[in-house]
């Protein structure tokens, strides 16, 4: 166990540094990228960082500083970022073998060995993406995902390498907030603070039973994730990661919450449906509205979850979290492109433990319920009862498109844009 270690690699700056690799002359200069209509800025070089130049910024408003800082600004090139990622995460995989990659520029990795052992295999790769590829990187390493996100933030502050474990890790936790702590964040970080949980060592000196009776499972598995005691496994091979998924791009894009709602209420009803059918429940939902991949909206849309406190398959209670959280997620004026729907933490509908807060009865009818809707929906009377509305079917879906979707059972192949 403590030799083996989650790795994660994230790239500096990573649009500007796939700018300057074109332009060296620019290595060590203030450089921005703009989002290709020019609107704002989507990455800074650390010099711009220091002009406190805040990510996301329209660019009008700071024109004039950046004119004064005489900072080079390029619009993005999506294409070529999505090159050089992905030439640097063949290197990875090639020296480190299965790798999870995260987002564009993040991606996660295990190694096995001494702290000195591990430590040298970074510096390593760090050097070899570095000589090959020519992007700089940063890269923690922990005994967890969350723990070697953390380490990889310092890494960036230091030498660009970080091997975090658990003795220093336990000397730093009364220092760091968990606002700090990836994942945590608005509402979850409201909800700690009210039951007097600001850092991680408060967080980890609680009590695990109560933590998971007040914040259900998306409490349970932060409290594994910073005791360094999660499972270190990549992708689907962790059992508490399966999960069902239905997405799919539209035809053209829209700016109306209607018809995404009508598409969100379709993709429920399908991992619904599956999860019955497979005798499983989900304590996790997630929602993600995606933008196009070119454009001017690249960067925004995003992905938000929910966790139930009981798990569940039942339509009505996932087709309520789904669409509160495209409420959450929804920007006027800003063209969709997909919308897609993930339940995860699943578990066999059969040997769920009660909890103390559902009325049995309840559950049962609501199951029963569930199963005349899917005896309904089977056979010659395919989607006779739909949840959710479908009038809008016709605005989202393409012609073909009367096939099921695909579904999947790893994260990779999840969409990952995070709503900033
Ligand atoms: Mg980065």
């Amino acid at each position: 166990m403590e030799n083996t270690w989650v790795g994660l690699l994230d790239c500096n700056n990573f649009f500007v540094s796939c700018e300057r690799l074109f332009r060296p002359d620019l290595v060590g200069k203030p450089v921005a990228v703009l989002s290709s209509n020019d609107g704002c800025v989507v990455a800074r070089s650390q010099e711009v960082k220091d002009m406190n130049v805040p990510m996301g910024v329209p660019y009008f408003q700071i024109k004039d500083i950046l004119k004064k800082g005489s900072v080079t600004t390029f619009s993005s090139h999506i294409s070529l970022y999505r090159d050089i990622s992905r030439r640097v995460f063949e290197v990875m995989k090639r020296e480190m073998g299965q790798v999870e990659q995260y987002s564009i520029d993040e991606a996660f990795f295990i190694c096995k060995g001494s702290f000195a052992e591990v430590e040298n295999m970074i510096e390593q790769l760090k050097n070899v993406i570095e000589m090959e590829v020519g992007i700089p990187v940063s890269i923690g390493l922990a005994h967890s995902k969350t723990q070697a996100k953390y380490a990889a933030s310092m890494a960036k502050k230091s030498a660009g390498v970080k091997v975090l474990n658990m003795e220093e890790w336990s000397t730093i936790i009364t220092d760091i907030p968990l606002a700090k702590i990836w994942g945590v964040g608005g509402q979850m970080e409201l909800k700690y603070k009210a039951n007097g949980l600001v850092t991680v060592a408060d967080y980890l000196a609680s009590d695990k039973q109560r933590l998971g009776a007040i914040f259900g499972v998306v409490g349970q598995r932060l409290y594994a994730e910073l005791s360094g005691y999660a499972s270190p496994s990549l992708g689907s091979s962790s059992s508490a990661q399966k999960s069902l998924m239905s997405s799919r791009s539209f035809k053209n894009p829209t700016e109306n919450i209607d018809v995404l709602a009508d598409a969100i209420a379709y993709h429920v009803r399908h991992v619904a449906a599956d999860l019955r059918r497979l005798k499983l429940k989900a304590s996790l939902i997630r929602v993600s509205i995606n933008t196009s991949r070119h454009g001017d909206f690249i960067l925004r849309g995003g992905t938000l979850d929910v966790a139930f406190n009981d798990s569940t398959n039942d339509t009505f209670k996932l087709m309520a979290a789904a669409q509160k959280l495209l409420k959450q997620l929804y920007e006027n004026d800003v063209p969709y492109k997909k919308v897609g729907v993930v339940v995860s933490d699943l578990v066999d509908s059969n040997g769920q433990q009660g909890s103390l807060f559902v009325e049995e009865e309840v559950t049962r009818k609501q199951d029963r319920l569930m199963e005349i809707i899917d005896n309904l929906n089977t056979g010659k009377n395919k989607n006779l009862v739909k949840l959710g509305t479908r009038l809008r079917a016709k605005e989202w879906q393409g012609r073909q498109d009367s096939c099921s979707p695909s579904y999947t059972t790893r994260w990779s192949d999840v969409a990952r844009v995070s709503a900033k």
